[in-house]
């Protein structure tokens, strides 16, 4: 009688029922891993409990569908579904694999191989062993199996144990009790069910421990760099805003008070901060040119001398395709940052759906303009995290860029109420068009209401609030992985940015005023360099890259123009830093301050710490101005026909003309006359593509 009534039932609902049960397991465990995950970033802070609990419901209830679906599917089309089930898995572990090394450099692909193991243990193990295993154990087993893919792909890595006190450990150590709970309820054999769960665990904390090697003398590098920040907005250095974090590393390291972009614009800065040279020496004059292979490249230096290096990128123009990628092994760039965010859960997509729901204001907003896409800087520390956490072997070389205080201004909700706009604000300076305007006559002849212009300030200081405790949230987890003593760290910006400085709103490239040249510079290894030193003098964003060479004891071949910072803490620094600057090409028609477009009507100019000469090309010959920007550090005295300053002024003449590349020299003072169409071509992007990003960012009309 038993197997009539088995066979009535037919084998669709006789396989459906343990996939019920595996499914209400799996999704169990989801919650628990995004619980721990949420945790561990420190997310419950930006988001409402209540969009914690809802994207846990969420992956909880995809589960359950999925895998009746799943379940009801492979009892339709066979009368064994575990069979099936083998094949699906099989492949999913291969193909998840393949790509895993194929697309992100064999990054996190040691949990893939764990996955292939189990794919090939189903596989040899004899048909009629499977036999006697009952059928609801078999499909326990696929769930197991299931589990601990979803768990490495949540994870994107092995487990971590090497730091047994931290907090992971007690939080892998609660699923574990919950996953052997659960299996107790559950299944019918929950002593195999434990063991495999307690072996799969273990083995992987082994794994784990071996692959992980001690860095010996070479210092791992962890350089942050802030787009478009302010110096007087970081707490260390101005008041404008408060970044405790920032603060702390202060504590922790060298401040460098008085450092100086050489170019107040993204991939020029950048390109200088990675050659340590001057933009004609590495040749990438325009935000569109592409970074040249060079011998001083301090990326693929560092990656000669075995360092693994890795960027993470939140700014579209930093890409691969203009040449950043030199010298990384991973690049992780803005477009495809968010898609990392998470690391592999690409491969798990109904996680994807989870992250959706904390999704980020920037994404929504109507301020993201087509053709551009820009994640919250979030995603920068949730990659690096994650980098960190699944990094094998030391030494590291990682470039982590963050993006958001760049216009348009949008930090996250909670931090409207701190930095707010004025009653009456309505956020125009995100919105020109809103105010009939075009992006040029906001940035070049803003007569917009005080509160607007007030307003976007304040979002402004919000957004590098946000940004600074991202860092935060990654220096502290650096910490936690226990890498804190053997790593430098660099926090520096590419360049200022002007909020109306020189009736020069919301922008920056054009103009070599102190806003957006001078930036924040912090340098910290408290292992060997002094904690909480001051440095006064004026440095310059080309020395960095011969420093870290310097400190990791990896020689350059060629010249570079920037000097290791060393001789500071070395008690030998006794030669003045020059800077030599150079702004970028005009790219607005509405900046009537400037008449050339193209390479050589960019404004050059040298900064010695105390004056600051600035030369502009023009119609009637080259216009100067020269300021003391120590006394008058908002540069609105011009002393130029100054007698008293007649001496500084020559002076600061032959520097700059000394420091022009010679076939610079005679051209500059020949410009004259009409402004040249040729020039306004080589200076804008031909491509669409180019224009359009420009366009998002607020470059061009
Ligand atoms: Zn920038």
């Amino acid at each position: 009688m038993p197997s009539l009534q088995s066979t009535s039932r037919g084998p669709a609902i006789e396989s459906l029922l343990p996939i019920l049960k595996a499914a209400v397991l799996v999704a169990l465990f989801e919650g628990i891993h995004i619980a721990r995950h949420e945790f561990l970033m420190g997310d419950w802070a930006s988001h409402s409990v209540l969009d914690g609990f809802r994207a846990v419901a969420w992956v909880a209830g995809l589960h359950v569908v999925l895998w009746l679906f799943l379940g009801l599917l492979f009892s339709l089309l066979s009368r064994d579904p575990f069979t099936l089930f083998r094949a699906v898995f099989s492949v999913w572990a291969l193909v998840a694999f393949l790509a895993r090394w194929m697309f992100e450099d064999g990054s996190g692909a040691t949990a893939y191989e764990l996955l292939l193991l189990t794919g090939l243990v189903l596989w040899l193990t004899p048909r009629r062993w499977w036999a006697r295993v009952s059928p609801s154990f078999r499909l326990g087993l696929a769930c197991f199996a299931l589990l601990i893919v979803s768990t490495f792909s949540l994870w994107g890595r092995v487990p971590d144990f090497s730091h047994p006190l931290g907090e992971q450990f007690w939080l892998y150590a609660g699923s574990a009790v919950v996953a052997i709970a659960a299996c107790l309820v559950l299944f019918r054999w929950p002593r195999l069910t434990a063991g495999a769960l307690a072996a799969c665990l273990l083995s992987t904390t082994l794994w784990n421990s071996l692959s992980r090697t001690p860095t010996a003398d070479k210092p791992n590098v962890l350089w942050i760099l802030i787009d478009t920040t302010r110096r007087d907005h970081v707490s260390p250095f101005g008041d404008l805003a408060e970044t405790p974090a920032i603060e702390r590393l202060a504590a922790e390291g060298i401040r460098f008070d008085d450092a100086v972009t050489v170019i107040p614009k993204t991939t020029q800065s950048v390109a200088s901060f990675f050659t340590g040279s001057y933009p004609f020496h590495h040749g990438l004059r325009t935000l569109t040119d592409e970074l040249k292979d060079s011998p001083n490249n301090v990326v693929k230096l560092f990656q000669e001398a075995g360092y693994r290096t890795a960027a993470f990128v939140n700014n579209p123009w930093l890409s691969k395709d203009h040449g950043f990628g030199l010298g990384f092994e991973r690049y992780d760039s803005t477009t495809e940052l968010d898609e990392k965010y998470g690391g592999s859960l690409r491969y798990v997509s109904w996680f994807i759906l989870a992250d959706r729901l904390t999704v980020k204001r920037i994404e929504t907003s109507e301020a993201t303009k087509p053709g551009v896409y820009v994640a919250h800087d979030r995603s920068v520390t949730d990659a690096v995290s994650r980098y960190l956490r699944n990094i094998a072997r030391e030494p590291f070389f990682i470039y982590a860029h963050y993006f958001q205080p760049h216009w348009p201004y949008l930090p996250p909700a909670l931090l409207e109420e701190k930095y707010g706009a004025p009653a009456g604000a309505t956020c125009l300076v995100n919105f020109p068009e809103r105010a009939g305007i075009t992006q040029g006559q906001l940035v070049f002849d803003n007569h917009l209401p005080d509160e607007e212009n007030e307003g976007a300030r304040r979002l402004y200081r919000g957004d590098i609030d946000d940004t600074m405790s991202q860092v935060g949230r990654l220096l502290e987890e650096l910490e936690r992985q226990g890498f804190r003593d053997d790593t430098i760290i660099v926090f520096t910006a590419d360049h200022g940015h002007s909020l109306g400085d020189h009736d020069y709103y919301f922008h920056h490239g054009e103009f070599l005023y102190e806003s957006s040249v001078r930036i924040p510079l912090i340098l910290s290894w408290p292992q060997k360099l002094p904690v909480g030193m001051v440095v006064e003098h004026q440095v310059r964003s080309i020395d960095l890259a011969p420093t870290l060479l310097a400190l990791a004891r990896i020689p350059h071949p060629g010249a570079m123009d920037g000097r290791s910072l060393a001789g500071f803490w070395e008690g030998r620094e006794d030669q003045p830093r020059a800077a030599f600057l150079e702004s970028d090409v005009k790219m607005m028609e509405e900046n009537t301050r400037r008449t050339y477009w193209g390479v050589m009507g960019k404004l050059r100019g040298v900064r010695d710490g105390r004056f600051k000469l600035i030369l502009t090309p023009d119609t009637d010959g080259p216009r100067f101005e020269l300021y003391d920007v120590v006394a008058d550090p908002e540069e609105t005295q011009n002393l130029v026909l100054d007698p008293g300053q007649k001496e500084t002024l020559a002076s600061l003449q032959k520097q700059l003309t000394e420091l022009l590349p010679k076939e610079e020299r005679g051209i500059l003072s020949a410009l004259r006359g009409e402004p040249d169409e040729a020039g306004k071509q080589s200076g804008q992007p031909v491509d669409e593509h180019d224009r359009e990003l420009l366009r998002s960012l607020g470059y061009i009309n």
